[in-house]
């Protein structure tokens, strides 16, 4: 069986023809499907929409989150309730089309065990498109694992796979970080993402570039690294400058006309200052970013948590 595994926040006027798309698709892929929606605490009608079509389709399953918990706790949600060997995650808003992922299931049953989409043109604005460009390719240079290029949650697993996602103990998920970590055979396949069916999108800004930060801080340490390299070059060129004055001061000479005995230092003292304490700030930052992480994962609390479910069981503790 085919599970299609999609988190869905405030979709209501999307959820259905995501539900027409995916029965008309669904033909050629020729195998069972179910599509397990993830209600991430939607307040508009989304939920009911989906019970209705729950009443009228079995292969409807949902997974309603007490509250808005976000797309990455839904997908984890939805990998935890998906029963099925084939397992694919898509965005209700139809950017990830349903009637593009025979090719993906053709590429599973050739013996592949992830096949990620990559995202070749975007119907997205300029500025959101190069956003989403650079950040990719940091992504790539800072993290510790060869995480795809332009390679978003949408697509297909076997369903070991999923087993070994969702074995993954961490609270703080970055789903398509922890499908690289995973391993097995990968393949990327390029498909065209359509713009949103309707709607506007679920993601505002400040979610996006917590998604973003989550992206690099979970897999990479080089921030810290480069705090301690940012520090090692400040406090080299402080000494040498900290060498320059004291030697002004000692034999009485000036550089570029200044003299540190006339104290006419004032600008550049607190240019050194100003500059000093921003890297210091920075770099605490830097640390309290990943204290915080640490927080987080003691804590243990799960990812989300379920108010509701429609034809699927809870998933079996691990
Ligand atoms: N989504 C979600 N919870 C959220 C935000 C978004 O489940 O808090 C879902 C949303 O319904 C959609 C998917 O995540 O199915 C992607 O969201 P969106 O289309 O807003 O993001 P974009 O396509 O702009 O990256
Ligand atoms: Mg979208």
């Amino acid at each position: 069986m085919i599970s299609l595994v999609v988190p869905a926040y405030n979709e209501e006027d999307g959820i259905e023809e995501l539900h027409r798309r995916v029965r008309n698709a669904s033909p050629a892929w020729g195998e069972d499907w179910e599509l397990v929606v993830v209600d991430d605490g939607s307040r508009d009608r989304t939920l009911e929409i989906l019970e209705g079509l729950a009443a009228t389709d079995p292969r409807v399953k949902v997974v309603s989150l007490s509250r808005n918990f976000g797309h990455q706790p839904a997908v984890t949600a939805g990998l935890n309730h998906a029963t099925g060997s084939i397992v694919c995650v898509m965005d209700a808003d139809l950017q990830d089309p349903p009637e593009e992922l025979l090719p993906f299931i053709e590429k599973i049953r050739e013996g592949y065990d992830v096949v990620y989409a990559i995202r070749t043109k975007r119907k997205e604005g300029l500025l959101k498109r190069l956003a989403y460009y650079t950040y990719y390719r940091a992504l790539k240079r800072l993290a510790t694992l060869d995480i795809p290029l332009d390679a978003g949650d949408f697509c297909v697993m076997r369903g070991e796979v999923v087993d070994a996602i969702n074995s993954l103990p961490e609270r703080n998920r970055f789903v398509r970080g922890l499908r690289t970590w995973v391993g097995f055979r990968q393949t990327g396949l390029a498909y065209e993402r359509a713009a949103r069916y309707a709607g506007e999108p679920k993601y505002t800004l400040r979610k996006l570039l917590g998604l973003a930060s989550d992206g690099i801080v979970n897999f990479s340490y080089r921030p810290l690294q480069a705090i301690m390299l940012v520090g090692f070059f400040v406090g080299l060129i402080a000494v040498a400058l900290g060498l320059v004055v004291l030697s002004q001061y000692l034999w009485n000479f000036a550089i570029a006309g200044y003299n540190p005995r006339e104290a006419r230092g004032w600008t550049s003292l607190i240019l050194v200052l100003l500059f000093s304490s921003a890297v210091q700030l920075f770099c605490l930052g830097i640390l309290g970013v990943y204290l915080g992480r640490l927080f987080e994962e003691t804590k243990r609390r799960p990812v989300y948590l379920v108010k509701k479910r429609i034809g699927v069981a809870a998933p079996a503790p691990d």
